[in-house]
């Protein structure tokens, strides 16, 4: 196994490069990766963010490209997001430093002008975003004809956000004889369909089991009755700020992630926290996202669409305030801990009714994650009303997705008729109070293991 940089057949230009970002031992996927494409191999990467897999693919791109040619691109990275097309820019501005190469982002939520402009001047790397890379492709603004390399990062995400057609669209228009990288965090029927429309017997590289988070980050679960109790535990978990510096706190929903906010924001003042989710403009997104990087404020709370392709160094810690649906979303929520050779908290908070989506994710995963108490100092609130019926529907739903001959605890019927008043219960309540509904014994088994 390579253990240094030197040890890949790669310029020096590229080698100054990468000691000067601080690189001094590539990592597993890195090592894995660089050679065979080096060699021309297509590659199927199976790797996380936050393992390194992009310098593993952009380290031997711009090594093939060398220097800046012709008209028209010679490589196009698709990334499913803005965020994650504009974090492989910077990896790239990062390594061509001593190289004459020319890159342009291409992504939607903002005019084409500039980005046309960009294309004329002539272009050896086009990171972008299915959607706009093919309109304007339509459009007439990009020449395909001399690509050579194609890449699809975070296959996975683009399957879930509905891109198969437009990768399948732009599969027909580039050329066949081009060398092809994907890489996905995980490896669902969809993106192993896309794999086998699209690599060429793939030389298979795999730095981590399915759906298994980097092993710099290390996990436990608090159980916690309602979403008051949570705001009580983060807070009382933000009281260490030496060690929670830089935090990312993750929400379900935008509602939440507001709530959250404006909680913390009344705890910690404006300077210190922000919000992103995609209710968000993309200037308000990327303000926060690069205060957050630059260290100007501590807490970022987000939901996972807004969090995608997100890449910061050196997050102390993630909380999931509220535990993900689907498990390769938690996988990624963690994966902003711990990244490359830091190491990484990743807390959950969970619920009663989430208690069977955090099992789903422990299985899949493979692993079991530590369970916390609840500390003393933690107030454990009741649970009103409208919580205790969202909470109890909620597992009879589960429940009956076990097993289809479940009866239900719960009752629809009384739900209806309880529903009016649930719901003043709910205005009236929000974050703030709880006093409404009959009081629960919630308190039992959340102090011990
Ligand atoms: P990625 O998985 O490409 O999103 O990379 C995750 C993080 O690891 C980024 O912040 C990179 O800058 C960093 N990184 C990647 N490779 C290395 C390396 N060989 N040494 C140190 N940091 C690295």
């Amino acid at each position: 196994m390579q253990q240094t940089f030197e040890n890949f057949k790669l310029n020096k230009q590229l080698l100054n490069a990468i000691e000067e970002a601080g690189y001094s031992v590539p990592t597993e996927i890195q090592q894995k990766a660089i050679t065979p494409i080096l060699a021309g191999q297509d590659i199927m990467g199976v790797a996380q963010t936050g393992t390194g897999k992009t310098a593993a693919f952009v380290l031997p791109i711009l090594m093939k490209l060398k220097y800046a040619q012709g008209q028209d691109a010679r490589a196009l990275i698709l990334s499913p997001t803005r965020e994650l097309a504009m974090q492989i820019e910077e990896n790239i501005q990062t390594f061509s430093k001593y190289l004459d190469l020319r890159t342009v982002v291409l992504y939607g939520g903002l005019g084409p002008k500039t980005q046309i402009e960009n294309l004329e001047k002539g272009v050896d790397i086009i990171v972008a975003t299915p959607g706009r890379f093919l309109d304007l492709y339509l459009e007439g603004h990009i020449n395909v004809k001399s690509l050579k390399f194609l890449v699809m990062d975070e296959a996975d995400k683009m399957m879930d956000m509905g891109f198969i057609s437009k990768l399948h669209r732009i599969l027909e228009v580039v050329p066949r004889k081009r060398q092809n990288l994907l890489f996905s965090a995980t490896m669902g029927e969809l993106v192993r369909k896309i794999a086998g429309d699209f690599l060429a017997f793939p030389t298979v590289i795999e730095v981590s089991e399915q759906a298994t988070p980097a092993s710099t980050v290390s996990q436990r679960v608090y159980f916690v009755p309602n979403q008051k109790t949570k705001l009580n535990l983060l807070q009382h978990l933000l009281k260490d700020d030496e060690s929670f510096h830089r935090l990312i706190v993750f929400c379900k929903t935008r509602t939440v992630a507001d709530n959250v906010f404006a909680f913390l924001e009344r705890k910690y003042g404006k300077d210190q926290v922000r919000v992103i989710h995609a209710n968000k403009g993309q200037n308000t997104r990327i303000n926060s996202i690069n205060a957050f990087k630059e260290g100007n404020i501590r807490i970022l709370v987000a939901t996972d669409v807004a969090a995608r392709g997100l890449d910061v160094s050196n997050v102390s810690h993630v909380i999931n305030f509220e535990v993900p649906i689907v498990t390769e979303d938690y996988v990624h929520r963690i994966g902003r801990t711990g990244r490359a050779f830091n190491s990484g908290d990743a807390i959950t908070f969970c619920n009663d009714a989430e208690k069977y989506y955090f099992r789903k994710i422990e299985k899949l995963m493979r692993q079991s994650v530590d369970v916390a108490p609840l500390p003393d100092e933690v107030f454990i609130e009741e649970t009103p009303y409208f919580e205790r019926q969202a909470i109890a529907k909620e597992i009879d739903i589960q429940k009956r997705k076990e097993d289809p001959d479940f009866k239900g605890a719960f009752h629809e019927k009384k739900f209806a008729i309880k529903q009016k008043e649930a719901k003043a219960s709910q205005r009236a309540s929000g974050f703030k109070s709880n006093k409404q509904g009959p009081k629960t014994s919630t308190k039992r088994n959340y102090r011990t293991k």
